[in-house]
């Protein structure tokens, strides 16, 4: 099968010949159609701070979808043929988190394409036990975002329920920020979703026909205080300025993940009573919503992505990280 290997240097990915995934009893061999270029993997792509856990050579990807072609026991046979996506998070099902029912916490979590190969290759294996579905309404390519947009439905249910009084700031118009945005535009809140300047074209103002309003960093303060913020940029003045946001008693979650510390005075934060919550990877519930709201929005949301050969698997790599798309998939059908 033809795969794009993330080699053990800095900003390198070639694409070779690799053998066939061989299979477990309890996994399933999946023919790859899309696969998403996640933050995550940009990182792992130029070797940042925080991702020095991610073996090399190695296929990354993780948001991906195809069809099961293969498996070895027969209880999997039904899956063959079957259109489905994978949630990368692998779990042991065991620990206290698990048993808890915050399995994207688990103690002993591993990511596919960041652990193990992931799915920038034309097949791909996984434990049957992470195969999902895909609905009907979704289209292949779209549904390779599934994963994404159940990271930003599990950052909306850590900030409890969302009102349609409430206004929400999020920071960030990368794939979370705006699913986050959308998400919350969906529940009838105001939502302003902020970038910079040179997001604006690109990235920010695909926002507004999902109902969100974009704002431009470099013009200044949004004008009105707001309920919650959720964190979604990873920069670091951006978690300062989300604070300076907030109402009294306001929330900030925290969904970004960051290269550098943050210096923070805590005691305007302690007086203002500000909640702080944090939000990682999703659960396997998590995808349920996420595929209503991708099937709801399917025909909107075809254009937030940008389609590349695996041939281009580079170029979309480097598009990623120059941030002049919204979101680079790689198509391998
Ligand atoms: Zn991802
Ligand atoms: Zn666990």
């Amino acid at each position: 099968m033809r795969a794009a290997i993330k080699t053990v240097k800095s900003g390198e990915i070639i694409l070779q010949e690799k053998e066939l995934p061989k299979l477990n009893s309890d996994e399933v061999l999946i023919q790859v159609d899309y696969c998403g270029v996640c933050g995550s993997d940009l990182h792992a792509y130029k070797h940042s701070k925080g991702y020095e856990f991610v073996s090399k050579p190695i296929i990354l990807g993780h948001e991906f979808s195809g069809v099961v072609v293969d498996c070895l026991d027969a209880s999997y046979e039904h899956l063959k043929g079957k259109s489905v996506i994978v949630e990368p998070m692998n779990y042991c099902g065991k620990c206290e988190n698990c048993v808890n029912g915050r399995k994207s916490i688990c103690t002993q979590n591993k990511v596919m394409g960041l652990h193990f190969d992931g799915g920038m290759a034309q097949f791909v294996k996984t434990e049957a036990r992470y195969v999902r579905e895909i609905p009907n309404g979704i289209p292949l390519q779209l549904a390779a975002l599934s994963e994404p947009m159940s990271v930003a439905v599990h950052a909306v249910h850590q900030s409890g329920e969302i009102s349609k009084s409430d206004t929400i700031l999020v920071q960030g118009p990368g794939i979370i920020g705006f699913f986050v945005s959308v998400i919350l535009a969906q529940k009838g809140a105001k939502v302003y979703l902020s970038g910079l300047e040179k997001d604006y074209e690109n990235r920010l103002s695909k926002c507004q026909k999902f109902g969100v309003i974009p704002h431009i960093v470099e013009s200044g303060n949004l004008g009105e205080k707001v309920d919650i913020v959720f964190e979604c940029s990873g920069s670091n003045a951006a978690v300062k300025s989300g604070f300076s946001s907030l109402k009294k008693g306001g929330k900030a979650i925290f969904v970004a993940l960051y290269e550098k510390e943050t210096a923070l005075f805590l005691t305007e934060l302690v007086r203002n009573e500000v909640s702080i919550n944090t939000s990682y990877g999703s659960n396997p519930e998590d995808f349920n919503e996420a595929f209503v709201v991708l099937k709801l929005l399917s025909e909107q949301l075809m254009d937030i992505m940008t389609i590349y050969p695996l041939t281009d698997v580079s170029q979309a790599f480097e598009d990623g990280l120059n941030q002049v798309v919204l979101k680079p998939v790689i198509s391998l059908c």
